[in-house]
């Protein structure tokens, strides 16, 4: 039987993006506050996940190990290091989120069976990678406010209130909505990243977190006048907003999650979406309801 075991570690290290072929202005223009010296730093936090046959001793791999080899060939390089100056990787890209995982993925292949290395800058944003070349993903969390109701307009009270129980209630209720939203891209080689962040962070607020926040979807979000705000409907909706903004910036729109509450959630995967090979019985919402 093969299992899938993930590993966390942690290390904190600082960087600076700044790249000195390009000016002051154009360093700013492109990194921001992250061009500042002598750098920041972040708490890294970090899940290598491997994959195997069980064996006789009930194990994928010995987890001290494992947690041997995480140690010796990452965390005691990098951690309270500065970052750009730890590896040569970093002086030839960027040491992004996504080009940290790729680089760690790389160092670890010889000693791991490995299939994914998730790295998170801090619990709003994350990079995965999967050994895929330049290829990672990208991950924001946020969220917003919102009042809801479900009816379906064509049925009576009676009937609404049959299928969708409370949420029927005439005047509503809310939810704080987390929205996590996962972009896939190639890693730019020198700058390291697979999206401009700041863009990508204005697009969703923008266009989800700004018109959404502190509304009551039905009446306030012209689209949830027919469509009921269901969490699956929301994460449609919000899914087909951000698509074509995040291909417009040089990315691919991955996944969108709806976390409704603690009980309920909802993904929204691009990738199977579009996908014409995929039996059209393949159920494309992964939710789970009270
Ligand atoms: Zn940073
Ligand atoms: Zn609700």
């Amino acid at each position: 039987m093969q299992c899938i075991v993930n590993r966390r570690a942690q290390f904190s290290a600082s960087h600076r993006y700044w790249l000195p072929e390009l000016s002051e202005v154009e360093n700013v223009q492109r990194f921001g506050l992250c061009t500042r010296a002598p750098g920041h730093g972040h708490n890294y936090v970090l899940f290598v996940s491997i994959a195997g046959e069980v064996d006789e001793y009930g194990m994928v791999q010995n987890l001290s190990e494992v947690k041997q080899v995480i140690k010796q060939e990452i965390t005691s390089h990098l951690d309270f290091s500065y970052l750009n100056d730890v590896w040569l990787e970093f002086q030839q890209t960027l040491p992004t989120t996504e080009n940290i995982a790729r680089v760690i993925w790389q160092r670890l292949l010889p000693y791991l069976p490995l299939v994914r290395v998730q790295l998170f800058e801090h619990p709003e944003l994350w990079a995965d990678y999967q050994g895929n070349g330049m290829e990672a993903y990208l991950t924001i969390s946020t969220h917003f406010s919102a009042a809801h109701r479900l009816a379906h307009p064509s049925l009576s009270y009676e009937e609404n209130c049959e299928i969708y129980g409370k949420c029927a209630r005439p005047n509503g209720h809310g939810h704080n909505y987390h929205l996590e939203v996962t972009v896939k891209g190639e890693i730019d080689p020198r700058t390291g990243m697979i999206v401009d962040l700041g863009a990508l962070q204005k697009v969703i607020e923008d266009r989800v977190v700004e018109p959404f926040d502190h509304t009551f979807l039905n009446k306030d979000i012209a689209h949830f006048a027919k469509v009921v705000p269901t969490a699956e409907n929301i994460a449609l909706h919000i899914s087909s907003l951000l698509k074509s903004p995040i291909r417009e910036l040089g990315a691919e729109l991955h996944k969108v999650k709806l976390i409704e509450s603690p009980n309920n959630s909802c993904e929204v995967l691009e990738t199977i979406l579009n996908n014409s090979d995929i039996p059209t019985t393949l159920p494309h919402l992964l939710s789970s309801k009270t």
